[in-house]
């Protein structure tokens, strides 16, 4: 079997259990005997797969996130050695990556954008300024077109009438400028393609009383695509860093709900809706 000649570690090569279990979903079954520890029944790791173990728990494990971005602390790469210093109960594992992939762990100094210094993030924040940094996030950012074809989820918790659409329009009023895009006197309307988003993103539990409406555009949609990577030289001056940890897209429109999809756990809405009143669409996923 390939991956049986490829692997070169399995999770049973690890000391730290988190490192066992994330290698247990990274890697593939396999009865051969482990090259590194001579298990039969640890989840097989390649050297690809192996990368990714230590990627996966050092960079994104590390991962510190700051108002406006973040960055990990620790990264690695083939030409450092170690400078960091691991737990005790870590140093083996860690001396296991470093013998089987060739690499060192070092603190990693990010780069100033990451953690939020961006001018045009900071000229943002002064309304002089404000109506430019916009214009040129209209300006710069790709726009992507969603037809009527496409539908999206929107998901309430106990709403107080489960059957009337304005329920599952944007929050009211009240509600303005508690989310991640809208402000006062600007509601967002958020949703998502993806219905697992929704439910992440809602932080619901399965004792919750949960509906979601099925919504899509009356009209094809332009919208802008803020989850793109500007390539720009000048990072410090980039907008790339403005709303990077975040896909999502805004669109002057309205819309309705389609035809419910019913199923155990949520019920759907069905019916239109009209939004006039609102203006703005956040989707993420
Ligand atoms: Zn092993």
């Amino acid at each position: 079997m390939p991956v049986a000649i490829e692997s070169i570690a399995c999770s049973k090569c690890f000391m730290d259990r988190g490192l066992q279990l994330d290698a247990e979903q990274l890697g593939d079954e396999n009865a051969a005997a482990c090259q590194n520890c001579g298990s039969s029944d640890g989840y097989k790791l390649n050297k690809e797969k192996l990368g990714s173990l230590a990627y996966r728990f050092f960079v994104w494990g590390s991962f510190w996130q700051t108002d406006y971005g973040g960055a990990p602390l620790i990264h690695f790469n083939e030409y450092q050695t170690t400078s960091i210093e691991p737990s005790p109960w870590l140093k083996s594992d860690v001396e296991l990556f470093e013998k089987l992939l060739g690499i060192g762990f070092f603190h990693y100094g990010p780069r100033l954008w990451m953690m939020g210094e961006v001018e045009p993030l900071k000229a943002l924040q002064k309304l002089a300024l404000r109506p430019s940094i916009v214009e040129r996030i209209v300006r710069e950012y790709p726009t992507r077109e969603i037809e009527p074809t496409l539908s999206f989820y929107r998901i309430r918790k106990d709403p107080k009438f489960p059957s009337e659409h304005h329920e599952y329009d944007s929050p009211p009023a009240a509600f303005d400028g508690t989310g991640r895009l809208d402000s006062n006197g600007s509601p967002a309307l958020y949703a998502s393609p993806d219905l697992q988003v929704c439910v992440h993103e809602c932080r619901v539990t399965a004792e919750d009383e949960l509906y979601v409406a099925t919504l899509a555009p009356t009209r094809k949609l332009r919208l802008l695509d803020l989850s793109v990577i500007l390539q720009e030289n000048n990072s410090i001056l980039s907008l790339r860093a403005l709303i990077w940890p975040f896909i999502c897209y805004f669109w002057p429109a309205s819309i309705h709900t389609t035809s419910p999809e019913p199923s155990r756990l949520l019920r759907a809405t069905l019916g239109s809706m009209a939004l006039s009143t609102r203006r703005t669409l956040v989707s993420f996923g």
